[in-house]
């Protein structure tokens, strides 16, 4: 059974058509699908009764289950989605106070080849790329399961984005056209994939490229995230300023805050040298521990001190507020509990 959502408007078509319907129907299905979010071919109620009994005996809205769903207090929820072939990934939608937006993070990937050493996901091994349907059959699932419009995408759920770029440019040219999130709105974050920075820079997109940075140094880098062995800082360096030269645009560095490890006074001084040159704001995410490392968070005051430093060094710097505390809201926990 064909699944209506994620197709194009052009795909839809050559369903109506199929079923001798004009392209005014195929036009109708696309709305209830994007701009309705209806969860059943009956609820679009302007098509004719005839019309839906014959779309329902070829096609329904998604093959997409919702295996499990976590409400946090302060309003994040996640949801551990299962595919068609019994693969799952998560999907958080985070909403902030006093802001209307409301912020989907996606994933690209079932499990990541990356294995950097404070995330679940990492230590899984990777598994398969997501096609671009099943990236905005997460955006899809949310609003059908919630009835509100996300209104902004981050690619920071399972996977490395670039490594699956092919996808993640098709689904971001679809959010933008199908979904009318503007491209400011979409933001693809990286472990430091360097060809494929370079590659983002000649395509000059309106997004926002977020880097995972999380060190000041090699050998932190190294210890933290392995693809510094294939990737290091210096060549990085060298690829976030040719993509800052050629788009013009402001980066955004992730940085987990880990106790005694990266949060000392020193390491600010050397992340403050590092991006000297780096048009960019810093997003400073005080590490969440999970069961399975030792890693620690930082105290309040070391998290200040830590911003302040960078804040002096003449960058825009945010602590990214904690969402889902009480859930298991980083990245691979909740498939890593299921499994
Ligand atoms: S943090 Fe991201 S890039 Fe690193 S292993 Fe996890 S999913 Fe992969």
């Amino acid at each position: 059974m064909k699944s209506l959502s994620g197709l194009s408007l052009a795909e839809i078509e050559e369903i109506t058509d199929a079923l001798g319907a004009t392209k005014f129907r195929a036009r109708q299905v696309h709305n209830w699908i994007y701009l309705k979010s209806v969860k059943d071919i009956d609820e679009m109620t302007d098509l004719s009764l005839k019309f839906r009994e014959e779309l329902k005996k070829i096609a329904k809205v998604t093959n997409t289950k919702i295996k499990v769903k976590q409400v946090s207090s302060d309003g994040t929820i996640k949801y551990l989605l299962e595919f068609p072939d019994g693969e799952c990934v998560e999907t958080v939608l985070m909403r902030f106070d006093n802001r209307a937006n409301l912020t989907a993070c996606v994933s690209s990937q079932v499990g990541c080849a990356v294995n950097c050493s404070f995330c679940a996901t990492g230590k899984r091994g990777f598994i398969r790329n997501l096609s671009y349907k099943e990236i905005i059959e997460q955006v899809l699932t949310i609003q059908r399961d919630t009835g509100l419009k996300v209104t902004n995408v981050v690619f920071m759920g399972q996977g490395e984005p670039l490594l699956n770029l092919d996808n993640v440019l098709k689904a971001m040219e679809i959010f933008n056209d199908n979904f009318q999130i503007g491209a400011r709105r979409l933001t693809v974050s990286t472990s430091g994939i360097i060809p494929k920075i370079r590659e983002l820079a000649e395509l000059d997109m309106q997004s926002t490229l977020a880097l995972s940075l999380h060190a000041p140094n090699h050998e932190i880098r190294r210890q933290l995230m392995q693809i510094e062995n294939k990737y290091n800082m210096d060549e990085l360096h060298k690829a976030l300023k040719y993509y800052v030269e050629k788009t013009g645009r402001r980066i955004t560095i992730e940085y987990l805050l880990i106790k005694d490890l990266n949060d000392t006074v020193e390491c600010a001084k050397q992340l403050a040298a590092y991006l000297k040159d780096i048009k960019c704001n810093i997003n400073l995410i005080p590490y969440n521990p999970t069961e399975k490392n030792d890693y620690k968070r930082p105290s309040n005051n070391s998290i200040m001190r830590f911003k302040s430093l960078m804040e002096h060094s003449g960058k825009k710097v945010t602590v990214r507020l904690e969402r889902g505390a009480d859930i298991d809201a980083a990245c691979g926990q909740l498939r890593g509990k299921v499994n």
